[in-house]
Formats: C-alpha cells, sequence, structure tokens
C-alpha cells in the first residue's frame, strides 16, 4: 500500500489521479491534498478522502476556511512543501501549472520520493536543478501523456542506442485554419480542443504548439537527448502519443484512445501493469490515422521553443513565464491569439540568457520576464 500526495488535487490531473487511487484501493491511499484557492472543492474532495493534511497555495485563506477541515491545513509554497514531504506519502503527483512547483518538486525527490510529473513547467524552469538532484535521491516519473508514451518506449532499451524522440501533437483546435483566420480566433474556439479534456493554460498552448515546445524541453531533461534530436509530428487523431527511433532504424510507439488516466495509473503503479478504468483501442473503429509536419508559420511558438531548448540557460524560464503571462491576456481577451507569440518573442529578445542558473536565478528571471510581459501587454491594450 503506497501513500499518495497530490500537489493540485482539484484540478483535471489531480481529479484523475483520485479516480486511479478509488480503483486500487489496495495498492494506493491518499496522505495529502493541495489546491490554489478553491476551498469548498478541496473541503468536498477531503471529506471524502480524509486526507492526513491540505494545504492552499493561496496564503489568504486562513479566515475562510475556519472549521471547513478535520486535518491541518497549511498555506502557500512551504505548506505545498510539507505536502510534498510528509513522511507517508511515497509517491507525489505535482499538477499544478506553474513553474512555482519547481520547490515542492525537488523537495519531494530530496526526501526520496517518486514524483509523477505533470507540471512540465518544472522542468523547462529547473530541468537541471532536478536532474542535479536525482543523482542523489529521489525518482522522476511522467505523467505526461507523450513523456509516458517514451518512458514506456524505453523500457528494456538503452539510451544510448536512441537517434531520436517523435513528439505528437494533435494540432490542436486551429490545425488547418488560416494564418489570417487565426489573428480572429476567440477565446471559446481556443478552448475547445479536439482530442483532450484539460485546464486552461495548457489547452491554450496546444491550440499555439507552445505546449508540444515546453515538451521538447521536457523530453530533453527526463531522457537526456538534445532538443535537436527531438521531432514533432502532428497527429490529429491523438493515438500515437509519441515514438522512438533507435539507431537501427527500428521505431516503437505507444497507442491508447486519449485518457490522462492510463499515464497517471503507469506513473503510480510502475513498474507494474494492472487493469486500468479507460475504454479499450479498437484499431478497426479508429480506421485511418493521419500524421503532417508541424507549420511554424501559423504556430510560431513552436519555432519559439525550439530556439529557446537550443539557446537553454535562463531562456526557456522566461520563455515559459512570458507565455503564460500573454495566455492570461488572452483568456481575459486583452490580446489576439497570434499577440501571444509575437509578445513571448518580444521578451525573448530582450532577454541575455544565463547558463546553469541557481533556483534563485530561476526566480529572479521569473519575475523580470513576468513583469516586461505585463508592461509590454499594458502598452499593446493603451495603443
Ligand atoms: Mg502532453
Amino acid at each position: 500500500m503506497k501513500g499518495v500526495s497530490i500537489i493540485g488535487a482539484t484540478g483535471s490531473i489531480g481529479r484523475q489521479t483520485l479516480d486511479i487511487i478509488a480503483h486500487h484501493p489496495d495498492k494506493l491511499r491518499v496522505v495529502g491534498l493541495t489546491a490554489g484557492r478553491d476551498f469548498e472543492a478541496l473541503s468536498e474532495l477531503a471529506f471524502r478522502w480524509r486526507p492526513k493534511l491540505v494545504a492552499f497555495f493561496d496564503l489568504n485563506l486562513a479566515e475562510a476556511i475556519k472549521g471547513k477541515f478535520d486535518c491541518p491545513v497549511l498555506f502557500g509554497i512551504e505548506g505545498l512543501t510539507e505536502v510534498a514531504t510528509h513522511p507517508d506519502a511515497e509517491i507525489v503527483v505535482v499538477a499544478i501549472p506553474t513553474a512555482k512547483a519547481l520547490l515542492p518538486t525537488l523537495a519531494a525527490l530530496k526526501a526520496g520520493k517518486r514524483v509523477a510529473l505533470a507540471t512540465k513547467e518544472v522542468l523547462v524552469s529547473g530541468g537541471h536543478l532536478i536532474v542535479q538532484q536525482l543523482k542523489q535521491s529521489g525518482e522522476l516519473l511522467p505523467i505526461d501523456s507523450e513523456h509516458s508514451a517514451l518512458f514506456q518506449c524505453l523500457q528494456g532499451e538503452d539510451v544510448s542506442k536512441v537517434d531520436k524522440l517523435i513528439l505528437t501533437a494533435s494540432g490542436g483546435p486551429f490545425r488547418t485554419k488560416p494564418l489570417e483566420d487565426l489573428k480572429r480566433v476567440s477565446v471559446e474556439e481556443a478552448l475547445a480542443h479536439p482530442t483532450w479534456k484539460m485546464g486552461a493554460k495548457v489547452t491554450v498552448d496546444s491550440a499555439t504548439l507552445m505546449n508540444k515546445g515546453l515538451e521538447i524541453i521536457e523530453a530533453r531533461w527526463l531522457f537526456g537527448i538534445s532538443p535537436e534530436r527531438i521531432e514533432v509530428v502532428v497527429h490529429p487523431q491523438s493515438i500515437v502519443h509519441s515514438l522512438v527511433e533507435f539507431v537501427d532504424g527500428s521505431v516503437k510507439a505507444q497507442l491508447s484512445l486519449p485518457d490522462m488516466r492510463l499515464p497517471i495509473q503507469y506513473a503510480l503503479l510502475y513498474p507494474e501493469r494492472h487493469p486500468c478504468p479507460v475504454q479499450r483501442l479498437e484499431l478497426t473503429k479508429v480506421g485511418t490515422m493521419n500524421f503532417e509536419p508541424p507549420d511554424e508559420v501559423r504556430f510560431p511558438c513552436l519555432r519559439l521553443a525550439k530556439q529557446a531548448a537550443k539557446v537553454g540557460g535562463t531562456m526557456p524560464t522566461v520563455m515559459n513565464a512570458a507565455d503564460e503571462i500573454a495566455v492570461n491576456a488572452f483568456l481575459r481577451r486583452q490580446i489576439g491569439f497570434m499577440d501571444i507569440p509575437a509578445i513571448v518573442e518580444a521578451v525573448m529578445e530582450r532577454h541575455c540568457p544565463i547558463a546553469e542558473p541557481s533556483l534563485e536565478t530561476v526566480w529572479e528571471v521569473d519575475d523580470w520576464s513576468r513583469n516586461l510581459t505585463s508592461e509590454l501587454i499594458r502598452k499593446f491594450v493603451a495603443s
């Protein structure tokens, strides 16, 4: 029986993790749960799951949550870190859409835990720090469906015999939209993902292909493969979740219907396989699968992410922070869809990257990028 703490329990990945735990009551149990600020949702989950402690990222909730929980309640990034390092938790699921998850992730690894990582921003901003920590203690398993696919394809293989990694992308809701129309797409259209149900930030990132760019950087740290050897192919059906090509030309892929509960269960129960409550893939029902090259003219975020991956150092942090602010401005209808890459690129152009940054430098640069992006958006809105 393994104890599980979930950083980001009320989100899409958090809830699907709880569903997997519910299906394996003999193997998994809940230890700690966290939320951003949604205390009603977390209090419902706490009532159902009886965690040993809960935490909120928002520091200002003390008054609002009085009497709502039977267990200790903590706050802020320190609270999340307490949940991530609780002695009864062997596995920590990290699933909050921000690079701030880097701190609880590093702490969990330091405490020797298995981290099942959904937050790609952790590796985008602090990949080198995570890799350093993993040499000392802890274990890192991907929950991102593409990276779970690569991880599964690499079982029993020698990573030095990998020629390239091929990440599949659904192409998002605007895969076939002409450039002119992309300038006018609405928030609702961007949030209507054709194959995956996810949180708002990652859904918009999927529509711009920034998500795939972040996944290149994520894969680079997870598998120790240089970004130049990580390719992206658009596959609208989201059945092939990614592929590994070996030096002999053989290609392995992992296939299933798109359902995050499969990669979540694989990360929680690895190396064991057990029945999973997902619908089975029937190839004859799928019929046809298509593959096409990504278009970096209509989706410049992919080009920017490749550039950031190549430059390395603090550049991915700058890009990711700028993207987060720009996506929020798009969701608030302050800027258009194609303004997201334009603003991100403007911020990246103003940054002098620092190699091998410390944690402090990562936060400083992250703040710098957020402030500059907000300033550029203010000017943009005013003009
Ligand atoms: Mg993914």
